[in-house]
């Protein structure tokens, strides 16, 4: 491609609504425009890595026996009202009605035109498994689109599902599509782990997020040191503490602490510290209040907590709420004394001489002992993991905290679908069953920004070949000059014709400006084509991580650089 004919509209200027990386840098390097909040046009640039990544998620999933499809975004209401979805699925499902009244969702995830599709022309084990999926685009009414690719409103997504007669034919499927998303991410270039995740609102029993490790992330995972076992933070197993997380002496003493509300402010105040304090959080569970105690230097873990309680609907109380349920005001509330349902963290069976709120304005109670001062309704696990918990799966490992972007989710199903949508097949033992499902998701534009959070520099992207929008680009330093000009035609000629995907920046543009752009574009591989090497027989040859060109010898040039290409490539599908 060249550059003088493309539309590739770079900019130099940050855009005043990115925040992240891969936001900026997809604007400004010409990929990515927005239509609305959330909503986006994929320039020529964008498109093609887009597609790249698309090709790497069909083959990968081809090879493992998945078939592709295509089903429609206009999905009537009928279906969700059968799985049950049409109730319980929030705003973020886009609904709507066509002209005769009818209505019907946008989809944002498509287990109910599937089954439906499946059901109705399976009947029997013989046409079991199937393993059906589709790259299309997905929209969802996101509370809060933001950074560009990675959370949008309409994005494109792989979406697979797998039906078998039986729970073990079903796992097969999940661990086949487990290893085909290693398999893809590794192949994308990217550095993830695959983590035991939540199963949401989908629902299911075993669940795998893939996440990207990006200090950008918005997922927060935990990692063991020593084994493999990583998971979401919300999920992650936490040993059950062989002592009590709080130890210490002193009577049940009220002290004021005037203005002192925060864990940290208290904290400071008594000088004590944070994990010597107890955090009561009071939360509206389907209409009344309940309190959450965990130790001061814990995050609850509101779907631990929501289970332990039992509730189906959850929030962190208001103010007027707090006081109403409690006397007092937020910040200076505790167990002892509380006539609200409290549900402790594990670790706090047993605690002594610990700090928490007097229920009693502008103090604290000091010298607390849970288990003589105050009446825990439940003990049970409902804090977050974080860095430095016992590892759940093996002796001496502890968890590290990072941060994830999460790329990729499989899900066993079981008959959560199969069975409210009666999607069901005759066995060889003449009885009629449910399928037995697995969906398997992989959002596609997000991979093109987590590529990104991961792979650049101060200047732009540093793509990896694989999904590179060029794996070339050749740079005419002096496109006036003749010799220069007929050079870098030539290699631009000899490139095409060897197979490799070449964007040549033949503009009439300033050395400085084509470099800018080159680094801001990110192709893996340069050579730019300057008058005083090329009379010396020399090319400038730079990967962009590497700092400085080499000179290479422009004679076979253009084949030295293929070849680098092809090895490169070969690598990929192992
Ligand atoms: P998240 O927790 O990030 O909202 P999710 O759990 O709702 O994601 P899934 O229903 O598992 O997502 O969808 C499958 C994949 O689609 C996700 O792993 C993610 O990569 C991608 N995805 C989901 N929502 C978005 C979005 N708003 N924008 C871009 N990609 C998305
Ligand atoms: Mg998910």
């Amino acid at each position: 491609m060249r550059f003088s004919r493309a539309f590739i509209p770079t900019l130099k200027e940050t855009p005043a609504d990115a925040q992240v990386v891969s936001h900026v840098y997809l604007v400004r390097g010409g990929y990515l425009r927005q239509l609305a909040a959330g909503i986006y046009n994929l320039l020529p640039l964008g498109w093609r890595v887009i597609k790249k990544i698309e090709d790497i998620v069909r083959d990968e999933m081809n090879r493992a026996g998945a078939e592709e499809v295509l089903m429609p975004a206009s999905v009537p209401a009928e279906l969700w009202q059968e799985s049950g979805r049409w109730q319980v699925y929030g705003p973020e499902l886009l609904r709507w009605k066509d002209r005769k009244g009818a209505e019907f969702c946008t989809g944002p995830t498509h287990e109910e035109v599937i089954v439906d599709m499946v059901r109705r022309d399976t009947s029997s084990y013989r046409d079991l498994p199937l393993n059906l999926y589709q790259i299309q685009s997905k929209f969802r009414d996101e509370k809060r689109p933001r950074a560009g690719l990675m959370r949008g409103r309409e994005f494109i997504m792989k979406d697979a599902y797998s039906f078998d007669r039986d729970e073990a034919g079903a796992l097969k499927a999940y661990d086949a599509m487990y290893a085909a998303y290693g398999r893809i991410f590794k192949r994308c270039g990217l550095d993830f782990r695959a983590v035991e995740a939540d199963t949401g609102a989908i629902g299911g029993s075993r669940s795998h997020e893939f996440q990207v490790l990006a200090e950008s992330g918005e997922d927060a995972i935990v990692s063991c040191d020593t084994c493999d076992y990583a998971a979401n933070v919300e999920q992650a197993e936490i040993m059950k503490p062989a002592e009590p997380g709080i130890q210490g002496a002193g009577e049940l003493t009220a002290v004021a602490t005037p203005t002192q509300k925060t864990i940290d402010d208290v904290s400071k105040f008594l000088g004590v510290a944070p994990s010597q304090l107890i955090k009561t959080l009071v939360y509206m569970a389907d209409g009344s209040a309940v309190a959450a105690i965990i130790r001061g230097d814990r995050e609850l873990n509101e779907i631990a907590f929501k289970k332990a309680v039992g509730a189906t609907q959850l929030y962190l109380a208001r103010d007027e709420e707090v006081v109403a349920a409690t006397g007092v005001a937020p910040g200076f509330v505790g167990p002892v004394g509380l006539n609200i349902p409290v549900y402790a963290d594990l670790e706090l069976e047993g605690a002594t001489g610990a700090v928490t709120g007097a229920n009693r304005a502008g103090h604290h109670n000091t010298g607390v002992d849970l288990a003589r001062d105050a009446k825990v309704t439940k003990f049970a696990s409902i804090r977050l993991a974080g860095g430095g918990d016992k590892c759940p799966r093996c002796p001496g490992g502890h968890f590290r905290p990072f941060k994830g972007i999460e790329v990729g989710h499989v899900f066993f199903l079981g008959t959560k679908y199969s069975v409210p949508m009666k999607c069901n097949f005759l066995d060889e033992d003449r009885q009629t069953k449910p399928m037995v499902m697995g969906c398997y998701g992989i959002g596609i534009t997000r991979i093109a920004a987590a590529a990104i959070e991961q792979n650049h520099d101060a200047n732009g992207i540093c793509w990896p070949l694989a999904i590179a929008p060029f794996e070339v680009e050749v740079i005419s330093l002096q496109p006036g000059d003749a010799a220069v000009k007929a050079a870098a035609d030539a290699l631009y000629a000899e490139l095409t014709a060897a197979g490799v995907e070449v964007l040549y920046d033949d503009r009439d543009e300033r050395p400085g400006a084509k470099f800018k752009d080159a680094d801001l574009i990110g192709v893996p591989l340069r050579i730019a084509i300057g008058a005083r090497s090329l009379k010396e027989g020399k090319l400038e040859f730079k990967r962009r991580t590497d700092k400085d060109a080499t000179l290479i010898a422009a004679d076979g040039a253009a084949a030295y650089v293929a070849g680098l290409v092809a090895a490169e490539k070969a690598t990929f599908r192992s």
